[in-house]
């Protein structure tokens, strides 16, 4: 396999976005995608109809999943691919981060309540498409509904990131936890959109540190939400860590994602592509 366009990084109504499994398949088909991965927060409940719906347009495909943990209580996202879904390790952790995101949403409603907004977890559960897995994304998109804001980004902006007022903390996994699910189902992980992460330049370094020492081997160089700096940035640290690199464009919605499936930035063409890590 030596895919031309690959997009290991999109998500489906099984987490936050906007269209089922088989919709991204055939979207990510016709954007000229020739290797894609499904990546639903904390959920491999769409990997079946996306690998099924991949196989019938003639796209190659491989499982995916975004995990989502804290370093040094730093919300962080790492990428699972390739892995055998139906690890016990892998689908137990998952199954425990999502129970914890009910909770997490109820907090969230009550933090909104106490400044004058009620009503907004049940309100968002109206935006819920996998029952068992409520996401900030889905608050915003009520929030939006009902004029607190006109786009996604003021609503997070405003209400849903850290210090401000519908922000929650919450336990997620650990970085170990993640790393050692992914690789005891057989798979890659990788650092998912490292721009996107408030830490200094030292902070970074000592993650990557750490992830490198427990197994993890690439990093989304290339990431829909990535400047071209950003890109730059980050494809000297893979190659200075040794990492592989991955690309995705972290898709969501066609209203909502400015960067389509297929779409985000090539990679430096020096750097070693994720997919040789597959077996
Ligand atoms: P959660 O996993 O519930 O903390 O929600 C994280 C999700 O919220 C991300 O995967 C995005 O879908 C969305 N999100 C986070 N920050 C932003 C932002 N600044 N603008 C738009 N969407 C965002
Ligand atoms: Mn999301
Ligand atoms: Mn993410
Ligand atoms: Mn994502």
């Amino acid at each position: 396999m030596t895919p031309a366009n690959f997009d290991f990084h999109c998500h489906s109504s099984v987490s936050d976005g906007l269209l089922a499994p088989a919709e991204v398949a055939r979207r990510a088909a016709a954007n000229g995608v020739d290797c894609w991965a499904l990546t639903d927060h904390d959920d491999i409940g769409g990997l079946a109809e996306a690998a099924d719906t991949a196989a019938a347009v003639g796209m190659g495909f491989v499982n995916g999943v975004e995990i989502s943990i804290e370093w040094r209580e730093m919300p962080i996202h790492i990428v699972g691919l390739a892995f055998d879904p139906a690890h016990p390790a892998l689908v137990g952790g998952l199954e425990g981060l999502r129970g914890g995101r009910v909770e997490r949403a109820r907090r969230m409603g009550e933090a909104l309540a106490a400044i004058g907004i009620p009503g907004v977890y049940e309100g968002a559960l109206g935006y819920v498409t996998n029952p068992n897995l409520i996401s900030r994304a889905h608050f915003a998109r009520y929030l939006v509904s009902i004029g607190i804001a006109r786009e996604i980004s003021g609503v997070f902006q405003h209400y849903l990131t850290p210090g401000k007022p519908g922000y929650v903390d919450h336990r997620w996994a650990t970085l170990v936890d993640a790393v050692s699910w992914i690789r005891a189902a057989g798979g890659v992980a990788v650092v998912a959109h490292p721009g996107r992460y408030k830490m200094s330049g030292g902070d970074m370094r000592k993650f990557l540190d750490e992830f490198k020492d427990i197994g993890g081997q690439a990093i989304e160089v290339s990431s829909g939400s990535h400047s071209p700096d950003h890109v730059l940035h980050f494809a000297r640290l893979a190659r200075h860590y040794a990492f592989h690199a991955s690309r995705g464009s972290d898709f969501h919605g066609p209203e909502e994602s400015h960067v389509e499936l297929g779409r985000a930035f090539q990679l430096p063409p020096d750097l070693k592509p994720v997919w040789r890590l597959f077996h």
